[in-house]
């Protein structure tokens, strides 16, 4: 047992009492998507440098049969669930190049091959539950037992001696020192109305699209991101095109990713400046973003037209946008997104630190235009959108907000009040982002923890935890027992939905819990 005192965990807590040392600890991760699999990783990781246990004992809890998967990773095998991002990209240890590596020892390729690679989201999610697999065993090769279960964690509740009950669905409990919520999105409320009606659809991501989606009808896509691509390229290499229209707010489809040979590795030098002022507006990170963009590009793209900053407010043609974009990446000259890329992690967190609270606001509300440039798609994909788009087979409308989308049950159909009209089809899927509103997030333990005071809502969205560690805070006081990971931190990060995020997150929480195990072992 380690002899420093703790005060209930919770700092503000007057009770004083005797704390285990973390080794002798069990810790609760709650969620086995990227960001639980990349915490049990990472703990593996320090217990390999250090050469000794970290915690007695690791349960991870996931309500699903897959492990490290989540949404995006999932294990259905369908031509068009490919992932947006190159393999060369992706790692789920933090090691640049780890999934290209994976793929190399195991035969599939050699590391050239991967360069401008978009690999099969199954893949993705074996080689991040490989991960998990090698992670558990070396836990357990330095004497951390680690158990998996399968349920849902329907509640949290903090016991008298300080440690966390958790119960599951199935009435069983667990109880454990420290719980990570791993818990990823919660689904977007945006179609809720109009699931209950037959012809409704799932994003393509759902198992059972390709057998329910009938591509020889027309159907509405709700959303112009790159889930709403995914679901028009599964259409398409369903065989159908008959008539796709993706409806959506902004009408904005993603950028186009460049190509790996166009790759210059910069120093965004203005942007990086910016970590020394002490608040900043939307317009001054344009500014620097666009010197960064010009510096190492001749012809860069006119951020001002892609991003809507009051001053410049123009309503952009969507389809014209997507098609000049494609011919910039074809002819080298999509610059900017080496700056968005060298943007992502740290620089980012300090910039939206530092942005006054009503740019704040204005940037979440057009975060959609960010994702869009800094999420983009393969340029094979976008030449397909592209030959779909000239063949009149995909249209993209604006959403008339105020009326929305409705369905009339005599025709069957689903009606949306569209930019210049109504577009109607017998089938609509309802492609949009995810929600990080905790109050009608759709997980009952989230609902649970928030009812009960253990989680406090962020005032701009998600979970509100401390940024250096993740841990989560309630009334202004730092919790070190309880941590929040994943895409419900959005109002502290912003920018929360890419793997990279989850390692870094991850990193936070158990560089945190190795600091004090090494205090505790002092
Ligand atoms: C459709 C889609 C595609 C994406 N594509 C990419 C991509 O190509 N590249 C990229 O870098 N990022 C991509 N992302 C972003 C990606 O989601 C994140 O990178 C990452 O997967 C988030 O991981 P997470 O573990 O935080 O959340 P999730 O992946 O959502 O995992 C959360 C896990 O927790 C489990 N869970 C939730 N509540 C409970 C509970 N109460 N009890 C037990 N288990 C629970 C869920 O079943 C799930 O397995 C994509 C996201 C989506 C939604």
């Amino acid at each position: 047992m380690g002899t420093h005192n703790l005060y209930c965990g919770i700092s503000g807590l007057s009770e004083e009492i005797e704390a285990p040392s973390l080794s002798d600890e069990t810790l609760i991760v709650i969620g086995a998507g990227a960001s639980g699999a990349a915490t049990l990783i990472e703990i593996a990781s320090c217990s390999r440098e250090s050469g000794h246990r970290r915690f007695k004992k690791i349960i991870l809890i996931e309500r699903t049969t897959q492990l490290g998967r989540g949404l995006a990773f999932g294990k259905a095998e369908a031509p068009y669930l490919q992932l947006n991002m190159r393999t060369s990209e992706i790692s789920i240890t933090g090691k640049e190049g780890d999934f290209t590596d994976w793929l190399v020892k195991r035969g599939i390729g050699s590391a050239h091959d991967f360069a401008d690679h978009y690999a099969a989201r199954a893949l993705c999610g074996n080689y991040i539950s490989d991960r998990v697999a090698e992670a558990v065993d070396g836990l357990e090769a330095f004497g951390t037992e680690v158990q998996i279960i399968r349920g849902e964690a329907v509640a949290l509740w903090l016991l008298p001696n300080c440690r966390y009950l958790v119960h599951l669905l199935d009435e069983s409990m667990l109880v454990g020192d420290r719980v990570i919520l791993a818990t990823g999105h919660s689904r977007s409320k945006t179609c809720d109305h109009l699931r209950q009606y037959p012809g409704f659809l799932e994003s393509p991501y759902d198992p059972k699209f390709a057998a329910t989606i009938r591509p020889e009808l027309p159907s509405l896509i709700v959303g112009s991101s790159l889930t709403a691509i995914d679901s028009a390229k599964a259409i398409l290499s369903l065989g159908g095109g008959n008539q796709i229209c993706l409806v959506s707010r902004g009408g904005i489809l993603p950028a186009v990713r460049r190509f790996s040979t166009h790759l210059h590795r910069s120093f965004p030098r203005h942007l990086h400046a910016l970590k020394d002022r002490d608040s900043l507006s939307i317009l001054e990170v344009l500014a620097a973003l666009d010197r960064d963009v010009r510096e190492i590009h001749e012809d860069p793209l006119p951020l001002q037209h892609l991003f809507p900053v009051p001053t410049y407010r123009t309503r952009t043609d969507g389809v014209r946008r997507f098609q000049e974009d494609l011919r910039r990446v074809h002819a080298g000259k999509a610059g900017y997104q080496n700056v968005l890329e060298e943007l992502d992690g740290d620089l980012l967190e300090e910039i939206w630190t530092r942005l006054l609270p009503d740019d704040k606001r204005y940037l979440l509300r057009y975060s959609s235009h960010y994702r869009a440039l800094r999420h983009p798609m393969p340029p094979a994909t976008a030449k397909q959108i592209e030959n779909a788009i000239s063949q009149n087979q995909i249209h993209v409308k604006r959403l008339r907000a105020r009326e929305g989308i409705t369905y009339d049950p005599r025709r069957g159909e689903f009606i949306a009040a569209v930019d210049g009209g109504t577009v109607t089809a017998p089938q609509l899927v309802g492609a949009t982002s995810t929600s990080d509103d905790l109050e009608t997030s759709d997980n009952p333990l989230l609902q649970q923890a928030l009812r009960t005071h253990q989680i406090e809502r962020h005032p701009l969205g998600g979970i509100d935890v401390d940024r250096a560690t993740c841990r989560v805070v309630v009334d202004r006081k730092i919790n070190d027992r309880l941590f929040a990971l994943g895409p419900m931190t959005s109002g502290v990060f912003f920018y929360v939905s890419a793997m990279s995020e989850c390692v870094r997150h991850a990193r936070k929480v158990v560089t945190f819990l190795m600091q004090k195990c090494e205090l505790s072992c002092e």
